[in-house]
Order: C-alpha cells, then structure tokens, then sequence
C-alpha cells in the first residue's frame, strides 16, 4: 500500500457512503485542481501592498502573480456576501481565524461570551481544552428547553459579565440566528460583536439566512462546509478593524499562506456567486426539512420540533433511552451511514457517548439528493435503530 492507494480508498469510501455529517460536502473538479497546483510551491509571507497603509507588503520576491490571485480572491468574496466588509483570505482553517479574531481585538484574560458548548457552541469557543478557553475568561449562554438560543439569557449574562467580545454561531443549531438582537445585546453592552457562520456561510451567500454584514463587527468563517469549497478559513471584519485583524493572521498567529488553498477558495467564491449554487441551497434546505418531518411522522424527538437550515437534531432520550447516540453512529456506520453523536438540551450522558444525532443533508445534496431520497434515508435510518 502507498499513498495513492490510501487515497483510492477514500475516494470509494466517500462514493459509497451516505454522506450525513453537517459539517461536510463534496468539492468540484476545479476546487481540486486549483488546491492539487504549483501555488503550493511558492512562499508569499505578508500581503499584497494595496492591503493596507502601513502594510509591508510581502517578503519574498516573485510575487506578482500570487499578490494579484490574493486580491481576486478578496474581491470574489466580498461579491458573494454582497459587502464592503475587508476579508482576510489566508487563515488556514475555521480554528485559524477563530484565533486571530480573538486575537484582533481582545488581550488573554478579557471575557467572551458564548455559545454553551454541550447546545452547539464549538470547541474554539470556549472549550476549557482548547486555546479559547485556556487565554480567555469564558462565560456562556444556553439554550431554553426546547433548544432555542435563550436570548434573555444572553442579555442576562452580558449585562451580569461585561464581555468584550460576544460570540454568536455554532456547530449543531438548526434555527435561524437573530443576528440583529445579538447585535443589540453587543451595542447595548459596549461588547464587540463576532459572527462565526462556519456552518451556515453557504445560506448566508445563498439569501436562506439572514446576514451578519452590516451587523457584526468580525465575522469568521470556513470554506468547506455549505461553501462546498476547499478546507480553510476566512475573516470579515469592519474596515476599521482590518489593519488589527490582518496582523494577527500574520504575523500574529501564521506564517506564509497557503496560496494553493487561497487558489481554491477564489474557485469557491466563484462557484458561490453562480445561480446553481443558489438553487443547489434551496434544495440542502428543502430535503433536510423533508428528512426532518418523516423523523416527526415516525415519532422521533427532534430539538426544537424542526430545522431552519441544512441540519437537525434527533433526541434520542425519550423515545430510546437505552441508545446512546455513539452507539447508533456505530450501528449506522455498519450500514454505510455516517453521521455523528451529539448533545441534546438537557443532557444526561458525557458528550463522548450523547444521547442525540446530528444530521445534515448538504453532502447528499451536492451528490444529487431530492425530498423523496431524504426521506427513504430517514426510513432506512428508522429501521436500523428499531432493529437495535
Ligand atoms: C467547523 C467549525 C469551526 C472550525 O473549523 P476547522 O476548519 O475545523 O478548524 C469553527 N467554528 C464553527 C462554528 C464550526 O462549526
């Protein structure tokens, strides 16, 4: 076995599978060829010069060609978020530019108000194993019994902790964020105000989400989730952060860029400003509606009794209360189903074992799916844990 062998596998495991993790995708073609290029030979630590007054600009030579890509790129995103926010394309990932946002703005110590990571916050807000809650004074909001976001709790414990930093986004919610109340809450507070959309970028830029722009002062973001673009990380912010955002991606927190990746998410955003990837959002948000309901129809307790975007919750404690959501993703991957555990409001288990399922639909939607596929995988689905 080498290399390429490990990845022929992959690349069958990926075509046989259903694809349900909400936080994956299937790139084009030209995603792959821009990020498999020879832009990965070159070094271009630092910034095309027009970036901003004081920038050094970069400090190799032979740059001409990657200054020009890099404000492309920029160019292409702000068109497809319809803003004149400045973006920061070289962080190498969402953890990436999580860092480098805090780092823009707050000193280690300062309080950042967040997400509580067991209702759907990510690991980089606030987790006490990662950085984010090693540097920072963390506090966190919850969500009410139903899972909502509890906003009232939010402006509780803002007014309580005057946070520098209030953080809004997440990795398993499926309603719609109220970005303008969060905003409220901020301004009200004299907190910033950050938006991580990681999960939900792909139906801000499709028009199925209320927008952060206009709104946040800091917005990150990663490219391969509903972007269905190359694995990385970007960063928006107001123009009178740029400067401080741009020096704590480099040098504050990175090296050179990956100018290969920032080629493939220049493809990305090109992809992202098409009507097919409009129409393509439409569809991730129609079948996971679709694939919800039958969950409904077949008795299944689903957080917050539905979904808004591309993924939704199945609480398992009440209907099955012997599973543990580890074990029906072990159970599933043995029929070729993937998808992950993950906690449900009021959780009684630890978050290794859950006792919920996270599913979403905009892999299987790229791979071609329509209602009537979704809700056949959600029969499938019920037929292998009633077998359990
Ligand atoms: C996925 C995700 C990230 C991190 O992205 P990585 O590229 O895996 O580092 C950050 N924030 C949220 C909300 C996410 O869902």
């Amino acid at each position: 076995m080498n290399t390429f062998d490990y990845i022929e596998l992959e690349k069958r495991r990926q075509q046989n599978n259903i694809e349900l993790i909400a936080s994956e995708n299937f790139v084009s073609e030209n995603v792959l060829k821009a990020v498999g290029s020879c832009l990965t030979n070159k070094y271009a630590e630092g910034y095309p010069t027009e970036r901003y007054s004081g920038s050094k600009g970069r400090y190799y030579g032979g740059c001409e060609v990657v200054n020009d890509l890099e404000e492309y790129c920029c160019l292409k995103w702000r068109e497809v978020f319809s803003t004149d926010y400045h973006v920061n394309v070289q962080p190498h990932s969402g953890s990436s530019a999580n860092l480098a946002a805090y780092m823009s703005v707050l000193s280690p110590g300062d309080t950042i108000l967040s997400m509580d990571l067991n209702n759907g916050g990510h690991l980089t807000h606030g987790s006490s194993v990662n950085f984010s809650g090693r540097l920072y004074n963390m506090v966190f909001y919850g969500v009410t019994s139903e899972g909502y976001i509890d906003y009232e709790d939010v402006a509780k414990k803002a007014a309580e902790n005057k946070p520098k930093l209030i953080l809004a986004g997440a990795s398993a919610y499926s309603r719609i964020i109220d970005f303008e109340r969060f905003g409220k809450i901020a301004a009200e507070n004299g907190a910033y105000f950050m938006v991580d959309m990681a999960h939900i970028a792909g139906l801000i830029a499709a028009g199925e989400h209320p927008s952060p722009f206009g709104i946040a002062d800091i917005i990150t973001t990663t490219t391969h989730k509903t972007l269905r673009g190359t694995r990385g990380g970007l960063i928006f912010c107001k123009p009178e952060l740029a400067k401080k955002v741009d020096s704590a991606i480099f040098p504050g927190t990175q090296g050179g860029p990956l100018m290969h990746i920032i080629a493939g998410k220049a493809v990305t955003a090109e992809e992202a400003c098409s009507n097919e990837f409009k129409e393509y959002i439409k569809q991730v948000v129609k079948n996971t509606k679709a694939m919800c309901d039958e969950f409904i129809k077949m008795g299944y307790d689903i957080v917050t009794g539905g979904t808004d975007n591309h993924l939704f919750l199945v609480d398992l404690s009440r209907t099955h209360p012997r599973l543990s959501g580890k074990d029906v993703q072990n159970e599933l991957d043995k029929h070729g189903i993937t998808l992950n555990k993950n906690c449900v409001p009021g959780e009684k288990r630890s978050p290794a074992q859950a006792s919920g399922v996270r599913i979403g639909c905009a892999a299987m939607t790229t791979k071609g799916w329509k209602e009537e596929d979704a809700i056949s995988c959600a029969k499938k689905i019920n037929e292998i844990i009633s077998a359990m």
